[in-house]
């Protein structure tokens, strides 16, 4: 990407141009959330300013203008992560509750006591508590494949974690603190010798690498809009069409019906039966937004920067004595996850933020992870396709400061 289109990109996100402490604001909190470009909030504001109305059930104008709104944005999703289906995607608040969503409702159908649940020594708490509340509930073990010192999980390991009891893995494309890009495709085929369903945690990895569900095979992938520049409280879950079907609804009331009476109710079909309640319709669209926004810069064009800006971020901080980077996989996304000498990573976080960089400092909801690392935590820089060099450098040089300050 030329500074030209670069210029051109960030003039598209208001708040990039926002001063903090009087300083020009650095954003390298990403992996966090991302920030949004004009166009998606002036989605937000036409949906309810112009086409607001409670969307499938209504006779009238407005009303189907936005159930055809919602319905378009759920193609934009399938055609986004090329699902076979447009009814394989199912709206929810984001990962956290497309995940909680699968623990429970596959959990209740196919799980019983002694079965085994496999999940990384990487992963997000979302992709973590919600299967152990299964195992809690159900009596089910939690299996956990082990990664390497360059933060690359252990495929031998991870043969032999399954079993005649696995009953479903779980991990994560991309690691919110390492940055390492796992070989899921791998992980998927090894599984499926074995008939076991697979669900990826695609957060951190949507935003950034192409990513087809149908040629990876994924059983379940999830994502939230906020991480890849859409809204707050809406995000994906996809699942294979024969899987979703098999499984009993999530939350029970509204729009998941087909008929109700007080002896039995039975369930609307895909993906309504999971989808309880009005949707967040405006939210859905302005997803779809954000989706046609990264489309039209382009999906390789953006993976190619943010590895220009990996690349020469990694170099730059190693400059720095006594910088430890954690995570150095050889397949790495834009995150550079670092402790410099014995300063504890909030007080880097602290100082940083005062010169108007913000990145993120401690567990990031990974405990476990960093808990193996014997680590207090991590500063986590965490670069999109809107970050520059210059940013870069400005933040090596007040890091260089604050290190000089602190040492
Ligand atoms: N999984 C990963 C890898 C993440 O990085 C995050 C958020 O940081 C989540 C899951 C949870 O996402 P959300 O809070 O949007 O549900």
């Amino acid at each position: 990407m030329n500074n030209q289109e670069l210029q051109k990109i960030r003039a598209d996100f208001p708040i990039l141009q926002e001063k903090i402490y009087n300083k020009d604001l650095i954003y390298f909190d990403n992996g966090a959330t991302t920030q949004k470009p004009r166009c998606v909030v002036e989605k937000i504001e036409e949906g309810y300013y112009y086409t607001n109305a409670n969307i499938h059930r209504g006779v009238h104008f407005l009303s189907q203008k936005a159930t055809e709104a919602h319905e378009a944005a759920r193609s934009t999703v399938a055609e986004f992560i090329h699902a076979a289906k447009r009814e394989e995607i199912v709206f929810t608040r984001g990962t956290t509750e497309a995940i909680n969503l699968v623990a429970s409702s596959f959990g209740y159908a196919f799980c019983k006591s002694g079965d085994e649940i496999i999940i990384s020594v990487m992963e997000h708490h979302s992709n973590i508590v919600p299967w152990q509340m299964l195992c809690e509930r159900k009596g089910l073990k939690l299996r956990v494949i082990p990664m390497n010192e360059l933060g690359e999980l252990d495929l031998d390991a991870y043969k032999l974690l399954l079993n005649q009891h696995t009953r479903l893995v779980s991990v994560a494309h991309v690691s919110n603190v390492l940055g390492t890009i796992n070989p899921v495709k791998e992980i998927i085929e090894i599984a499926h010798k074995q008939n076991i369903p697979v669900l990826v945690d695609g957060a951190q990895a949507v935003p950034h690498i192409a990513v087809d569900v149908t040629e990876l095979d994924a059983d379940f992938y999830v994502f939230s809009a906020h991480k890849i520049y859409g809204p707050t409280g809406i995000g994906v879950l996809y699942g294979k069409e024969k899987l979703l079907n098999a499984m009993p609804p999530y939350q029970g009331g509204g729009e998941m019906i087909s008929i109700v009476t007080f002896e039995k109710t039975t369930y609307n079909e895909l993906p309504f039966k999971f989808e309880a309640g009005t949707p967040d319709y405006i939210g859905s669209t302005a997803l779809a937004e954000a989706l046609h926004y990264v489309q039209g810069i382009g999906i390789e064009k953006i993976a190619a920067h943010e590895h220009e800006l990996l690349t020469y971020g990694t170099k730059r901080l190693m400059e720095i004595e006594g910088m430890r980077i954690i995570g150095t996989s050889k397949a790495k996304s834009s995150v550079i996850s670092f402790l410099v000498g014995n300063i504890h990573p909030y007080d880097l976080g602290m100082l940083l933020d005062k010169l108007g960089i913000a990145v993120r400092t401690g567990h990031h909801c990974a405990q476990p992870l960093i808990d193996s690392l014997g680590m207090p935590g991590t500063v986590r820089a965490s670069f999109a396709f809107y970050n520059s060099k210059e940013e870069i450098d400005t933040f090596i040089t007040s890091l260089k400061r604050i290190v000089i300050m602190l040492s």
